[in-house]
Formats: structure tokens, C-alpha cells, sequence
């Protein structure tokens, strides 16, 4: 925005290099977003999000312009890989398509090395997010970023349409409707998560890490998400604590391999966690 407004000055701070500031402004995720000063806003952040933050009559006119749409033939809920693969079969059927989703790119936007996608040995998921947006662009898909679907109202008779209801409040018509809807990161449910929510509990080591640089790291989980953090956080912070509450890691071998090769890695197994705590 700054690039292209002269009007909106910006400044970046690299938190690795200045951890002065990281301290000083209470810092524990990124990006973190200050406007005039104020905190605006943090955790990864499209340029309609901001956007939609910064324009409170944007939520309303969204609205009208979602209810105003025509039905379509099938309606895509979830824009990570599933809903584009969906959604791009589905337009090459000259069918009505529609692609709703929280956040184009899905959970391969929480992630950097991609090595097992066949013929591409090697992608990030930030590239693989804007390459999926890229092949739908090149079909009529009406892609609709940045929208929760909150409730499903079946079609009441054989050939009546499905409706999808958003959390902004819009409706969506559809003859049929395709639920992509994948993952999300599960919390532990303790005393103590909300409350240290980005102050020192975080679900983004690529994004994060670095704030912890020379400190002792817990990592909750010891599947591939969660061994993968491990070798990836090892390198960063000082040592880091792989909790698993099975009696065995659940990773794939090769990940289970590097990690217990790594000499800042502890991996405790049946580990129970019960609250969070903070000083
Ligand atoms: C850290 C990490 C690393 C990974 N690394 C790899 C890897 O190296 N190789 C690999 O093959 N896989 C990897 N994965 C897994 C891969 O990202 C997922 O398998 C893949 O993204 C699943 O695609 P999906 O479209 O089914 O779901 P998702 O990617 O989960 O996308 C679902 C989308 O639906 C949206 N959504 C959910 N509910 C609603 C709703 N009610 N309304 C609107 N939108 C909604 C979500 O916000 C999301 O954008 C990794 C995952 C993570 C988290």
C-alpha cells in the first residue's frame, strides 16, 4: 500500500536483527502491526483482511454484493488444495462454480518446504498458494476470499437449492455444494493457552521462531506438524522439548530420524499437558 500511496508511509522491522524492539513493544508473534503507533493487528494477514479492518463499511457492502449473486451450480466451501482442484474440475465441466473460502491457499500458506509434491522437488508454500490461485484464475470461477461459512440450509425438495449462510451475514444459493474444508490447528484445552495466545503460545514456528531465538522452546505434538517444527525451531532457539502424550512419535520415519539426530532436542513421550504457564 505504501509502494503505491504516497499518502501511507511504512516501516519494517526485522525482529532478528533490532530485538530491542521486539522487547520494548511486547512482541511474541509476526507480523505484528502497529498503525499510528496504536497495535493494529498481528499473525499473517491478506491485503483484503487489512483492508476490511481499515474500511468498516466494507463488511456491509460485501454482503450485498453476495446476496446479489446467481445460483450456482455447485459451490466450493474451502479454498486450500482440495477446493482449487475442485473448483478447477469443476469449471472445466462449463458448470457454474463458485469458490468460497477463509483464506485462499489453506494450511500449505502455514508451512515453507514443500518436498513431496511429484515433479516439483522442491516449492514453498507461499509459491504452491499463489500457483493454486493462478491455474482457478484461468477458469470462470467466481473465487470469494476471505468469507466463513457459518450454516447450511439443505434445499427442501429434489431440484430446490442448497443455501450457505456466512458469518458476515451473506446468503449463497447453490444446486450443489462441495465441502473442502481440511484442517485446523487443534488447541490443548488448558488453563493458560488463551491466555498466552501470541504472548508466547503460537502455532507458526516458521513465522515465530525467530522471536525465540537463545530461549527454551516447547513443542505440543509429535506428528509430522509437530516434528517438523522441532527440526525446524532447533535451529533457531536453544533447545527445544518435543511433548508427545502416545507412547511413540507419530511422524513419518525420515522426519523421526533427523529430529532425534539433533543434539537440542529432548522428546518426551507420554507426556500430559495440563496448564500453561507464563512469567
Ligand atoms: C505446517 C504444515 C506443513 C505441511 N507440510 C506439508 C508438506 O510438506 N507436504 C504435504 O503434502 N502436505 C503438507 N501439509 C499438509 C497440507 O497443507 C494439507 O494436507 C492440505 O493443505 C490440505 O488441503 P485441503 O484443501 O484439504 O485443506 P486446507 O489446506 O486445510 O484448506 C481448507 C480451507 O478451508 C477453509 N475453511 C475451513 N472452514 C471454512 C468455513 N466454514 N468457511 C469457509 N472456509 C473454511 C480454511 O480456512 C482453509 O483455507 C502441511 C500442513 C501444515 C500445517
Amino acid at each position: 500500500m505504501a509502494i503505491l500511496n504516497p499518502k501511507i508511509t511504512h516501516t519494517a522491522i526485522d525482529g532478528g536483527v533490532f530485538q530491542q524492539e521486539v522487547q520494548d513493544r511486547n512482541v511474541m508473534g509476526v507480523p505484528t502491526v502497529f498503525l499510528n503507533g496504536e497495535h493494529f493487528s498481528q499473525g499473517r494477514m491478506s491485503l483484503g483482511e487489512i483492508i476490511a479492518m481499515l474500511d468498516t463499511s466494507a463488511s456491509d457492502k460485501q454482503v450485498a454484493k453476495l446476496n446479489a449473486r446467481a445460483a450456482y451450480d455447485v459451490l466450493i466451501i474451502g479454498s486450500g488444495p482440495a477446493g482449487a482442484a475442485a473448483a478447477v474440475y469443476s469449471a472445466r465441466k462449463g458448470i457454474r462454480t463458485g469458490l468460497m473460502g477463509e483464506r485462499f491457499g489453506g494450511q500449505v500458506l502455514d508451512t515453507v518446504d514443500i518436498e513431496n509434491y511429484i515433479s516439483v522437488p522442491k516449492t514453498e508454500g507461499a509459491k504452491l498458494a499463489t500457483a493454486l490461485k493462478s491455474h482457478v484464475d484461468d477458469y470462470d470461477v467466481d473465487v470469494i476470499d476471505l468469507q466463513t461459512a457459518s450454516k447450511l440450509i439443505p434445499a427442501k425438495a429434489p431440484g430446490e437449492l442448497h443455501q450457505i449462510e456466512t458469518a458476515s451475514g451473506a446468503t449463497l444459493k447453490a444446486r450443489s455444494i462441495i465441502f473442502a474444508t481440511g484442517a485446523r490447528w487443534r488447541n490443548m484445552n488448558v488453563p493458560g493457552e488463551d491466555q498466552y495466545r501470541t504472548r508466547g503460545v503460537t502455532y507458526c514456528p516458521h513465522c515465530d521462531g525467530p522471536l525465540f531465538k537463545g530461549k527454551h522452546v516447547a513443542v505440543i505434538g509429535g506428528g509430522n506438524s509437530g516434528v517438523e517444527a522441532a527440526i525446524d525451531l532447533a535451529g533457531v532457539v536453544k533447545h527445544v522439548t518435543l511433548l508427545e502424550f502416545t507412547p511413540e512419535l507419530k511422524a513419518d520415519s525420515v522426519l523421526q530420524a533427523k529430529v532425534r539426530s539433533l543434539p537440542n532436542v529432548d522428546i518426551i513421550l507420554n507426556a500430559q499437558t495440563t496448564e500453561v504457564k507464563g512469567d
